[in-house]
């Protein structure tokens, strides 16, 4: 393998029969027979191949969204359309009443790599986040019975079901779904969240960077300050890896990169690139507290899902792979940092800051045939495919740069 060569990239050009035809059906263009909480689409998808997604209209755009920050191995990649195929044609589901022996696999690979001691598979980053707290509350009210206080940090995001959006302090958020879980705490600053732990604190919930809250690096000093705090009061840290694992970062977990020992670290978005899956993975001591029928799930862990992690993990837990990740994710960041002010991040993990409006910045990228999301009225994220090569950086490049030489964009005229 080679780094930034251009050998992660899916090698397949051509479309099978089977998705032509797909592409052959009439788009429904009235989207009122969906719930309205995703808006109105300005663009329908319907084939991914590579760092490329490709719309209803037939055009193709650079995707820097990744399915947020999902699709590592990027559209299609043949290693995880095999494992789904093969899968498929064995067996897909047979529920956590029977063994799943891929699970094992999975299972020891990720202990393996995170040094902690057992995994429960589950579905989604917000279901590992809710088995994640209720894991702390147990744990907690074994030392004592008032021990419940859930604490997370200024510009957190853990999900949107009502435990993780109790650890997720957006007014925007949570308005409209009160009241949430009792005693949960989330101080308006660093310095007072170290001041929040006690003994009645069961866990504190962190992301080493803030994802949704516009790709934030938490201060390592702080993460290891709070890790230290939270041991003295037998309180637990839960470190959320949804966005930041699996590779993202340049490392399989950004932990490791602050030095951190978590007590529970929550999986998801790049664990199946796409088919949906997600893990807590404990600390066998914490993990015990949990048995027979504490917590479980219908789908958590399902063979098509394990399938499709087993291919994931092999290819990114090669050493070769992070070190295409670290080096891809330096070569982008010069390029963000040629164009764009307050870079931040990590891997092909980055944040910046734009002149204008950042929803209307990407629907400008978006014309220019590039997709990223907003994450901050001003805040643009860019988390591509893992696979991406300096090729597409500076496809991506030369797409910003059609951006910024707009006259609305130029001219800093600040929008409301
Ligand atoms: C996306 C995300 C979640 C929620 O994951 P879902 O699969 O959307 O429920 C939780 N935590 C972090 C850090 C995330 O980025």
């Amino acid at each position: 393998m080679q780094s930034a060569g251009g050998s992660f990239r899916n090698a397949s050009e051509g479309t099978c029969a089977f998705v032509t035809e797909r592409l052959e059906q009439p788009t429904i263009e009235n989207e009122d027979v969906l719930f309205k909480n995703y808006g109105t689409h300005r663009l329908s998808m319907v084939r991914g191949d590579g760092v490329w997604l490709y719309d209803d209209k037939g055009s193709r755009y650079l995707d820097f969204t990744a399915g947020i920050a999902v699709c590592s191995l990027g559209h299609a990649h043949p290693a995880v359309t095999e494992a789904i195929v093969r899968q498929a044609q064995t067996l897909i589901h047979c529920s956590n009443l029977y063994g799943v022996p891929a699970q094992l696999r999975v299972a020891k690979k990720l202990t393996e790599e995170s040094g902690l001691g057992r995994v429960l598979f589950c579905n989604s980053g917000a279901e590992a986040n809710e088995g994640a707290l209720k894991l702390a509350r147990r744990y907690g009210t074994r030392i004592r019975a008032d021990k419940t206080k859930l604490i997370s940090l200024p510009g957190a995001f853990h999900g949107r079901t009502f435990g993780a959006l109790s650890v997720t302090p957006k007014p925007a958020y949570q308005a409209g779904f009160l009241p949430l879980l009792p005693d949960c705490a989330s101080p308006p600053s660093l310095a007072d969240v170290l001041q929040e732990i006690d003994a009645r604190t069961a866990a504190c919930i962190v992301e080493v960077i803030q994802g949704e809250g516009g790709v934030h690096p938490i201060p390592v000093s702080f993460l290891r300050d709070l890790q230290a705090k939270l041991r003295e009061h037998q309180a637990l840290l839960i470190v959320d890896e949804v966005q930041t694992g699996i590779g993202r970062t340049g490392e399989m977990f950004a932990f490791l990169q602050a030095s951190l020992q978590p007590d529970i670290l929550t999986l998801a978005k790049g664990l199946g690139n796409g088919v949906p899956v997600g893990a807590i993975v404990a600390r066998q001591e914490v993990a015990d507290v949990f048995d027979a029928g504490s917590h479980g799930t219908t789908f958590g862990g399902n063979p098509l899902a394990m399938a499709v992690v087993e291919a994931v993990l092999e290819v990114v837990s090669e050493p070769a792979f992070l070190k295409h990740v670290r080096e891809l994710g330096e070569v982008l960041r010069a390029a963000l940092e040629e164009r764009f002010t307050n870079v931040t991040g990590r891997g092909l993990m980055w944040g910046f800051d734009v002149p204008i409006d950042a929803k209307e910045f990407v629907r400008l990228a978006e014309e220019n045939g590039c997709l990223l999301t907003a994450v901050g009225p001003t805040r643009v994220r860019a988390v591509p495919p893992l696979i991406l090569d300096k090729q597409h950086v500076d496809e991506f490049a030369r797409c910003m740069d059609s951006i910024l030489a707009l006259p609305q964009v130029t001219v800093p005229a600040r929008r409301q």
